[in-house]
């Protein structure tokens, strides 16, 4: 199983009861199922029946729930063998089976403020970690800055902004390299344009390297960055460039 381990197959079955579809390539996967042990930030290893051959790693985008509910938020990669089946074939009632978890992204019981860097669908374990945070009776100060080539690639703009709301702890800051959106419809997002979220006036823009590291080094934070392979060592050399000490910085 590409990407999981031997000792990680200890499988929970989990049904599939919401599938969102936000974007072209990009689908909100809500499942309810037995109780699967793992902490918010980490990821875990999925078999779906659209190929029960091939086992992939996806990151819960909700806290660990008695009541087993799990999201997850899966992007499309181009000739990808799995991603593609899963956003465009998941239907209500299909059957996935959940492997234990690995990856260690945490927030320290005393932290006062943390930095949050989500490049595309590391939304996701981020997301999870907020919402676990509210849990707590002092949460630290948060910024989370999310990333995309476009206004389009955010995908959750209208979640994020609702819980910005919220939460006075909270401050999302949404990062384009484009403020335009591509020419090329996309019918999901065409229905949801224009409904509550972030807008023009929003946006910085660059890449999330350049945003995150302009506002000097982070020397009292913790610092979490969650994305592509490129995104995240992009982002980290910025950020130990700008004085950030790489103690400080975990990756997902
Ligand atoms: C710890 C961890 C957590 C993850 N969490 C998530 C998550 O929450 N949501 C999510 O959508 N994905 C997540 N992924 C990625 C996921 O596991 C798959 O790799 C991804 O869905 C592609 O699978 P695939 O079978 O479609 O592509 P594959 O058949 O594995 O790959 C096809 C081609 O696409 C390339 N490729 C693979 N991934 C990417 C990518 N991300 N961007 C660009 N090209 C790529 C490969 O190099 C290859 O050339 C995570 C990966 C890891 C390791």
């Amino acid at each position: 199983m590409h990407g999981v381990s031997e000792q990680e197959l200890e499988l929970s079955t989990v049904t599939v009861v919401q599938h969102h579809r936000l974007r072209e390539d990009l689908a909100v996967i809500r499942l309810e199922g037995e109780f699967v042990p793992f902490a918010a930030g980490q990821s875990v290893g999925v078999i779906v029946p659209q190929n029960p051959n091939v086992g992939r790693r996806y990151s819960p985008a909700l806290p660990p729930s008695l009541d087993g509910k799990l999201e997850f938020h899966v992007r499309a990669v181009p000739a990808g063998w799995l991603s593609r089946a899963i956003v465009t074939d998941t239907v209500v009632g299909d059957e996935w089976q959940v492997a234990a978890p690995s990856g260690r992204l945490v927030v320290d019981r005393d932290a006062r403020e943390v930095i949050m860097v989500a490049g595309g669908t590391g939304l996701a374990p981020l997301r999870a970690i907020i919402l676990d945070l509210t849990r707590r009776p002092n949460p630290p100060q948060v910024f989370l800055f999310i990333g995309g080539r476009n206004p389009r690639d955010l995908y959750a703009s209208d979640m994020l902004w609702l819980l910005d709301e919220q939460l006075d702890w909270l401050t999302v800051i949404p990062v384009v390299e484009e403020v335009t959106d591509p020419v090329w419809p996309d019918q999901w997002y065409d229905r949801v344009r224009g409904a509550v979220g972030y807008g023009a006036d929003h946006y910085i823009q660059g890449t999330l390297a350049e945003v995150v590291s302009s506002y000097g080094a982070y020397i009292d934070h913790q610092v979490l960055v969650v994305g592509s392979p490129a995104m995240v060592r992009s982002t980290v050399r910025a950020l130990v460039d700008s004085g950030t000490p790489a103690g400080a910085i975990q990756v997902g």
